[in-house]
């Protein structure tokens, strides 16, 4: 298929809102195509270019694209906001070109190839060799078709082609249930590849090809996720990097929770693997932690054993790496997905040997043993517990409830900004609060969460009459209050919120205490809670 064609299909996709419009021109796209031709075409709609999985990058920044696109055309600031527009307009005003006449429209599979030029083009002078390449390539194209190829070169289509928009059109293309392409997404890592497999569902792992990771939910405490799964098995969580191991045929990679290559960061993770794993085909899953004499070390020193674009020796020594595995998914040609958590955790303690080792668990149904092991896993200086559901199979992709992770519980001291009253029983007080911290900057307080947790009826009470006397705006049942009462409040977790001015959630706030000595200056600092957050937060 001509280029000109994908451009003007990518038009017509971004000038309808219907979603069903777009399903059905992406449908037809992939039916009329090759599938390699179908799979190149659908990742230059959506600004990728290559798959998650696929280790290759463009680095051509907007800058380059516009120096490249400026030299060719000869003009001035870009105005706007759409880098597409930008470069198509100035196309369009660049003089006449003298070559059209013997040129040859370009294909998708040309234009791809050139774009795989330039990800090709590394080490000394590979700028000047991917301004080369970029520059031959706008020359060629009209401008109607440098609008989809400049914003897929920056990664902005803006097409609306989410992944699930896609996973329809593939079901429709094919005629294959929605939840078989889903599922068979998610077994080999993203959609792309079922449309370059023509349409083949897979549901079974393939080595060298990462799964979308399984993920958890999380518990409030380990008893109330005992009391969710029942009889289930406890596990450290540790707080590192998650690793998915494919080895076969003598080779081994490694990719990250999102999929990317990071074999080259962690040769003697590799070096581990190859001598502690007994199997011909595998594909197993762990986290990578920084470890010394049997410490976990900050996750900001593990960290840096990724940051960089090659690997450096010295950092073996420096930050010495454990794997700790938890999953198996593949062995020998045997698809583990659908075993119980339980027959694959035994097949996986049967395959490894030291120097790998598998997480330490407990099966536990009484919360005391469950509260006794979160002590021990905090002790030995993890993050928490993951509980594990005894039956649950490996589910790729899904956050689900099979998993729930406990995670240490936190406190911040907050002040109560406004409030509101409850329901049911509680609709005589203001039982609904919300917390702030304090902005070290403008001095104001910003709201971090809302909770109802925690207090006694007595206490509801004296906090009823107290938010009535310190009341400065009422509307209906919400009233805002002077900052002025100051709670302990405990939470598991920090989420990054648009929902609030402050752009954190506190995840499970409930309130420990009243801090009647604290004063509104003493309540924890925005920087605190950002501090927490980027303690927590960090996934590769
Ligand atoms: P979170 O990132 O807070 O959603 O927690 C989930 C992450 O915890 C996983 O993606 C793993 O990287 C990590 N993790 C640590 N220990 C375990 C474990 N025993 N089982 C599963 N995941 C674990």
């Amino acid at each position: 298929m001509l280029f000109r064609e994908l451009a003007g299909l990518a038009r017509r996709i971004a000038s309808t809102s219907s979603r069903r419009e777009k399903v059905a021109i992406v449908a037809e796209l992939i039916r009329r195509l090759d599938p390699e031709e179908a799979y190149k075409a659908l990742l230059i709609l959506t600004g990728r270019i290559f798959p998650p999985s696929d280790p290759r990058e463009l680095n051509v920044s907007w800058a380059t694209l516009w120096k490249v696109v400026s030299e060719l055309t000869r003009r001035g600031e870009p105005k706007g906001v759409d880098v597409g527009e930008l470069v198509e307009s100035m196309l369009r005003s660049r003089n006449k070109r003298q070559t059209t006449l013997f040129e040859e429209p370009l294909t998708i599979d040309e234009v791809y190839s050139q774009l795989e030029a330039i990800a090709g083009a590394v080490g000394p002078g590979s700028k000047g060799k991917r301004e080369a390449i970029l520059k031959a390539l706008f020359s060629r194209v009209e401008p109607e078709e440098a609008w989809l190829l400049a914003n897929a070169i920056v990664g902005e289509t803006r097409l609306g082609l989410s992944e699930g928009l896609l996973i329809d059109a593939i079901s429709y293309a094919y005629g294959h249930r929605r939840e078989d392409v889903e599922r068979a997404a998610m077994v080999l890592g993203d959609p792309y590849e079922i449309v370059r497999r023509g349409g083949r569902l897979e549901f079974k792992p393939v080595v060298f090809r990462p799964i979308r990771p399984m993920l958890a939910q999380t518990a409030e405490s380990v008893r109330a996720a005992i009391a969710e799964l029942g009889r289930c098995a406890l596990e450290y969580k540790l707080d590192g990097v998650r690793v998915q191991v494919h080895m076969g045929g003598g080779r081994i990679r490694l990719f990250s929770r999102r999929l990317s290559d990071i074999t080259t960061s962690v040769p003697d993770v590799v070096e581990c693997v190859r001598n502690g794993i007994g199997a011909g085909e595998i594909i197993l899953e762990g986290e990578i932690i920084a470890e010394r004499n049997g410490k976990p070390l900050p996750f900001q020193m593990l960290i840096r054993r990724f940051r960089r674009a090659h690997f450096d020796p010295k950092l073996v020594e420096e930050i010495p790496l454990k794997l700790y595995l938890f999953d198996l998914l593949l062995l020998n040609g045997e698809n583990y997905l659908e075993k119980p958590y339980i027959e694959r955790r035994a097949k996986l303690e049967e395959v490894v040997r030291e120097p790998v080792i598998v997480i330490p668990f407990e099966v536990v149904s009484d919360p005391e043993e469950g509260e006794r092991f979160m002590k021990e896993a905090l002790d030995k200086g993890h993050e928490g517990i993951m509980a594990k559901r005894l039956d649950s199979p490996y589910v790729p992709g899904i956050r689900g409830r099979y998993w729930l992770k406990v995670k240490e519980v936190h406190t911040l001291d907050l002040a109560i900004v406004a409030a509101e009253r409850g329901y049911g029983r509680r609709h005589r007080w203001y039982s609904d609060y919300y917390l702030a911290a304090r902005d070290p900057e403008t001095g104001e307080f910003l709201i971090v969460g809302k909770t109802f947790k925690g207090l006694t009826d007595e206490e509801f009470e004296w906090m009823t009459k107290r938010l009535e006397d310190l009341t400065v705006e009422r509307r209906g049942k919400f009233i805002m209050v002077r900052p002025e009462i100051v709670v302990e409040v405990a939470f598991n977790e920090i989420q990054k919120s648009p929902k609030y001015r402050s752009g954190y959630a506190l995840r499970f706030a409930r309130i420990l205490r009243i801090r009647d000595y604290k004063t509104p200056d003493e309540v924890d600092s925005l920087d605190r809670v950002r501090e927490l957050y980027e303690r927590q937060g960090r996934k590769l």
